[in-house]
């Protein structure tokens, strides 16, 4: 059973933000911003590529309200809502899961955003993404 599932069965300790039938919401154990939160599906499902659209419309409807919540009791300056989905991409524990990382003005946190100076060809792209 993945670290998730053991959190959403309680068999390990967590700080619940939020949970109904079907989600629930916890305090991300590495803080990256005061309030980063975890939102996911109870059922286990291991990326956005594999969970079904009605369990994510519930998941990002959570995402929704608990970014309303977390915006009026821990008044940020911006969030971001992020998904990581695989390795490549930063995934490191394999229960599909949304973070809400509160930001801060002059917080240092960083999302790789090189500039790539148009490196690709957007007529080719939209070709290629539209198939
Ligand atoms: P990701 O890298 O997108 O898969 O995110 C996984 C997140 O889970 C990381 O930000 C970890 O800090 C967090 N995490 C891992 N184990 C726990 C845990 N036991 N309780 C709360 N958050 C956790
Ligand atoms: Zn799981």
């Amino acid at each position: 059973m993945c670290i998730f599932c053991k959190i959403i069965n309680n068999e390990i300790p967590s700080k619940k933000v939020y949970e109904d039938d079907d989600v629930v919401a916890i305090l991300d154990i590495s803080q990256a911003g005061y309030g980063h939160t975890l939102v996911m599906p109870k059922k286990h499902y291991e990326n956005i590529l594999e969970i079904p659209d009605n369990e994510y419309s519930k998941v990002m409807s959570a995402v929704k309200k608990l970014s309303e919540k977390i915006n009026k009791n821990v008044k940020p300056d911006g969030i971001n809502v992020i998904n990581n989905t695989n390795e490549a991409a930063g995934q490191t524990v394999m229960h599909y899961h949304v973070h809400i990382i509160p930001r801060f003005k002059d917080d240092d946190i960083r999302f790789i955003t090189p500039d790539h100076q148009n490196k690709y060809d957007l007529d080719e792209v939209l070709k290629k993404v539209c198939e």
